[in-house]
């Protein structure tokens, strides 16, 4: 008889880690009545053969968060739910080779001490006082984090698969999911042992889970990749060496080289991520099979020769050892090699938990961010980084198998501010492609489009070396200095394809946005800038809200947020709406004209009045063809934003640019618009822009409008007020060094950490590296002297006054 209940609040599709810990952390929020379904046994996907290291190093916050999450929980969880685990703490050497590397851990150790980690960096001497095997001559320095070490990863499901089931939960193994339907807002989720309804259902199903999401309807954007190491057979110098200080040596961790070793018993574990990789199940030659449990692929020892060389020399004891065996086995890349943990796109009531690369180590912190996707719709953490949103329809097949197999050659790579990655790129062109491509632009892709990030001039360097530094400087520096000053002093155009528009109309349309926005809705005829709160009054999106008519309105958007801002509207729509609420980002380009001499160019192609203030807009023609004319420009000159249809876009390309000649126009990119929104105040969606704030914290009273009777996240904002904020948005001037503060730099006052910078940039037009930042509110004073850590090293800042370093009054922008 089937043990299958007929009815669970939520099924859990997959019993890897990563279904496991899902299941414990709903369980442990009070959710009991949960099941896990596993068409195996628990365990049966990557689980079973994974090496299970515990790393808490990323150089991502959110990503960090979850794995220091992790750690803590393994340490207590044995004990916890009474399943003893082998759980070796052993602490991790990474290595680093070169200065640029050891400016990677030093931002690094300064993000994992500001989460109470006590991360170190490591002198030669120091690394063979910990390891005494290592070969040390060519190194610079090393990360040592403490935390690091290794769990058997089948005790771990189980143990959280017990705390789970001891609070109530079920798992049902040998229950494979066949598929899914949508009945009277219940999920029906079949199986060979009969359907079981639901409210939600979470896609936890590992390599599988492209499988599982198109009984959904939904295309999960990942890729398989083999990965495999290496076990060798006792070493006796290790053994002797083991037995006499009483425990193992710390997880070494090559990244340069990019592959890791481990000591495991008296012997050893060397598992490299490959340039030469390779994909599975990719080619017809090649298909997925129906089921993958408990298998592995075929040994593929050629593809390692050159690490397991390279280790023999970095640690020389393992050139005696003996090979004892090989594990190859399928590890799931999304297209950045971040797992996909969230709202599944387009799909009610169900979720994500899955193609994680290291589910391992973030299983833990994955459960806790899944259950509170499912329970309470948001997370504690911002967790745009796994957010399956940030993918939308460019992602097909080729695009994954390019991307992942990308990240996997360079999986321990360091990410370059001013480095693009060449795979899987122009998966949507602007119309105006080849022409600014033609005047040099270098590309960098957003949500899929392409857009310019700064212009290079004839001779200039654009080879991928030059990228490799997290400084200022470099070839690109001289033009987005020039394409700024070109803005300040004449004119730019900026290409900007994908900017995300939706289009909003009908009866009820205005009182609808008002109640889901802080401020005012603009009249007919303006625009202005709305925030989107939560119900703990934290930032979800900035969009720009165009007003065409009383109940009709463009909301445009950040390229990236298109399917995370459009679901956050379509689910706060009344079922019953007299409005429509279509995304049509495809049928629109936008140019951002922008510079003192704007208004000369436009007077000369089109029939516009250029009289009209700042933050109207206008139906125009330019060339025969009709465009909006927006009066807004965010990098803070006279400008406007010409929103063009795409099969106008060339034509009106083409005639602004011939008259701009006259008047210096010169195009500008992303780089250079960066620059000119900093020294503006501009926030950026998801770096000062976060569900880490709220909009009092982010400054942005200014766009709250306590008169309206309602407004989503009002009342936790009113309380927010009362209390006083703990911290505020401030701008910082940095007398910084060769590098401008990146995101999640910590600023220092009195020896303590009292904050952290959410963006950095060098401002040209005032000549100064800025930085955006959160601040403790007592120390958010105007000339309030702090110190921010740039990789490693501390440099003075100081507190501006709370309006733009650039053209304070705004003077400029509404010439
Ligand atoms: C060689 C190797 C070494 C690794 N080493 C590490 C490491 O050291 N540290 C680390 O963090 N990560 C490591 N990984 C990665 C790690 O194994 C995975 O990220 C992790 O196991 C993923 O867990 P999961 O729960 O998401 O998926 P899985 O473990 O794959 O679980 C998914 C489950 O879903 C089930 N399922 C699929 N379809 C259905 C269906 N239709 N119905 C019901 N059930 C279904 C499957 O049977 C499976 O049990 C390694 C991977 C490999 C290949």
């Amino acid at each position: 008889m089937s043990n299958l209940p007929s009815h669970a609040r939520v099924v859990i599709i997959g019993g890897g880690a990563v279904g496991a810990s899902s299941l414990y952390h709903l369980a442990k929020a009070g959710w009991t009545d949960c099941v896990l379904l596993e068409k195996n046994e628990l365990t049966a996907g990557s689980t079973w053969h994974a090496a299970g290291n515990v790393p808490t190093f990323s150089s991502s916050w959110s990503i960090m968060n979850m794995q220091r999450y992790s750690a803590s929980l393994y340490r207590e969880l044995g004990a916890r739910v009474d399943y003893p685990m082998n759980y070796h703490v052993t602490g991790s050497i990474r290595l680093g080779h070169s200065k640029e590397r050891l400016k990677e851990f030093n931002r690094v150790v300064g993000m994992g001490r500001y989460q109470g980690m006590d991360l170190d960096i490591l002198t030669p001497g120091e690394m063979t006082s910990r390891y005494p095997f290592l070969e040390t001559h060519d190194l610079t320095g090393a990360l040592y984090d403490p935390y690091d070490g290794d769990i058997d990863p089948a005790q771990l499901t189980q143990a959280l698969a017990k705390g789970a089931r001891d609070l109530g939960a079920k798992v049902i193994r040998f229950c494979p999911v066949t598929g899914a339907r949508r009945e009277k807002d219940e999920w029906v989720i079949a199986t060979p042992q009969g359907d079981i309804r639901c409210e939600y259902v979470v896609n936890a199903a590992g390599y599988y889970a492209r499988e599982v999401g198109k009984m959904f309807g939904r295309d999960v954007p990942m890729m398989v990749m083999s990965h495999q190491y290496i076990l060798f057979d006792e070493i006796p110098e290790l053994a002797a060496w083991s037995k006499e200080v009483g425990h193992k040596l710390p997880l070494l961790r090559d990244v340069d080289s990019s592959y890791y070793l481990r000591q495991e018993k008296y012997g050893m574990n060397l598992g490299p991520y490959e340039r030469n990789c390779r994909a599975h199940w990719v080619t017809p030659d090649d298909p997925m099979p129906e089921d993958f449990s408990f298998q592995l692929f075929p040994d593929d020892l050629d593809r390692l020769d050159w690490y397991l060389n390279d280790a023999v020399v970095r640690v020389p004891i393992l050139g005696t050892a003996g090979l004892s065996r090989i594990i190859n086995g399928p590890i799931p890349y999304a297209p950045d090699g971040n797992p996909l943990i969230g709202p599944m796109p387009g799909v009610p009531n169900a979720f994500e938990a899955c193609v994680f690369t290291f589910g391992i180590c973030q299983a833990g912190g994955a459960g806790k961010v899944l259950a509170e996707w499912v329970t309470e719709g948001q997370t504690e953490w911002d967790m745009w980084s796994c957010d399956p949103r940030r993918y939308t329809d460019y992602t097909d097949q080729n695009y994954c198998i390019a991307k992942g197999m990308e990240i996997y050659g360079h999986e321990y790579a360091m990410h370059f501010p001013k480095h693009y990655w060449p795979a899987g790129r122009n998966k949507k062109l602007s119309p105006i492609h080849d022409r600014i491509a033609a005047l040099g632009a270098q590309f960098k892709p957003y949500n899929g489009w392409e857009r310019a990030m700064w212009y290079a001039k004839p001779g200039d360097d654009t080879s991928e070396e030059a990228t490799q530094t997290w400084g200022r400087e470099g070839p690109w520096a001289k033009r987005i200095e020039e394409e700024c000053l070109a803005v300040r002093d004449a004119a730019g155009i900026l290409d900007l394809p994908g900017f995300s528009r939706f289009r909003l109309k009908g009866e009820g349309a205005r009182e609808w946005l008002s109640g889901l926005v802080t401020g005012r809705v603009p009249k007919p005829g303006r625009i202005g800038l709305a925030y989107f709160a939560d119900d703990k009054g934290r930032i979800v999106t900035e969009m720009s809200v165009m007003a065409i008519e009383e109940d009709f309105f463009f909301l445009i958007t950040a390229a990236t947020a298109q399917w995370h801002d459009f679901e956050w509207l379509r689910k706060h729509r009344p079922a019953d709406a007299a409005f429509t609420l279509d995304d049509v980002t495809a049928n629109f380009a936008c140019q951002i004209l922008t510079g003192p001499k704007t208004r000369a160019i436009l007077a000369e192609v089109s029939d516009a009045d250029l009289a009209m203030p700042w933050l109207t807009h206008q139906t125009a023609q330019i060339a025969g063809r009709d465009c909006q004319l927006v009066r807004v420009s965010f990098a803070g000159e006279l400008g406007w934003e010409i929103h063009t249809k795409v099969e106008d876009t060339a034509t009106i390309f083409d005639r602004v640019w011939e008259a701009g000649q006259m008047h210096g126009l010169e195009p500008f990119g992303m780089e250079a618009l960066d620059s000119l929104r900093i020294e503006k105040g501009y926030r950026a969606w998801k770096g000062d822009l976060s569900t880490d704030y709220t909009i009092l914290q982010g400054g942005l009273e200014r766009f709250v409008d306590w008169s309206k009777p309602d407004f989503k996240g009002k009342a936790a904002l009113e309380r927010e007020k009362q209390q006083g904020v703990a911290k505020r948005f401030v701008t910082l001037t940095v007398e910084a060094g060769e590098c401008d503060a990146p995101y999640m730099s910590t600023l220092w006052f009195d020896g303590q950490v009292v904050g952290e910078t959410t963006s950095g940039n060098w401002g040209y037009r005032v000549g100064t590296s800025i930085a955006l930042g959160m601040l403790r509110a007592d120390l958010a004073l105007p000339g309030q002297e702090v110190e921010v850590e740039i990789f490693g090293d501390r440099f003075k800042a100081t507190v501006q006054p709370d309006r733009p370093l650039w053209d304070p009054s705004n003077e400029r922008l509404k010439a």
